[in-house]
């Protein structure tokens, strides 16, 4: 028989490496809010990125010379991560705005499927994907938008059938594997892609509701 040992220590730092550890966590922290405060600065003024560097922020502050430089540059890391997040949530409300208010501008009525996310992300094992994916935000945009000038916005059901009815004839299949990317009707015979085909249900109910 094998067994396994574990052993746990724990390590306290003496009255010196406190004092060092103290140090470079307020060191970090240093850098790290002047980091970022300096790209956002940077940014509002110009519109461009600029990160700068622990080394560059040593001369004036002569402090930081004490400390550990792989933290400093850690927490640099850290800031440009930071950045780059918020560059990213920033590019993806931009899109959202841009195709809102194209498809505002284009239609006079816009009708959408109130999706159940939370059941379809775990249904589907997407974990935090789906929700994340900023549809809740593209929806709220467009109804404004298109509340804004006049329009309608019409949020279907998230239990109506979409995907399972036939938009050629109505029949209302028993069921439908996500697996199937192509909608075979076996009453009317019609051959179309899955989406297309819920798309087509969608227009046709919210056309029978808006009385279109
Ligand atoms: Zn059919």
């Amino acid at each position: 028989m094998k067994y396994n040992l574990a052993f746990k220590y724990r390590i306290y730092p003496n009255k010196e490496q406190k004092l060092l550890i103290n140090k470079t966590f307020g060191c970090v922290r240093f850098v790290y809010n002047t980091i970022l405060y300096t790209a956002n600065k940077f940014y509002e003024e110009t519109g461009k990125n600029k990160i700068i560097t622990p080394a560059s922020l040593k001369s004036e502050n002569q402090f930081l010379k004490e400390v550990d430089s792989l933290a400093l540059s850690n927490a640099q890391l850290k800031a440009k991560i930071s950045k780059l997040h918020e560059y990213i949530k920033n590019c993806r409300r931009d899109f959202l705005h841009k195709l809102s208010k194209k498809l505002s501008e284009t239609y006079n009525a816009v009708v959408v499927e109130d999706l159940n996310m939370k059941g379809m992300s775990q249904a589907l094992n997407f974990g935090k994907s789906i929700g994340d994916n900023g549809w809740g935000m593209f929806l709220r945009m467009l109804e404004y938008k298109l509340m804004f000038l006049g329009k309608q916005f019409l949020k279907i059901d998230k239990w109506f059938p979409s995907s399972k009815t036939c938009s050629k004839c109505g029949n209302v299949k028993e069921e439908l594997k996500l697996s199937e990317r192509s909608y075979k009707c076996e009453c009317c015979g019609i051959e179309i892609d899955r989406d297309y085909n819920a798309a087509l249900n969608i227009k046709n109910i919210g056309k029978e509701i808006l009385k279109y």
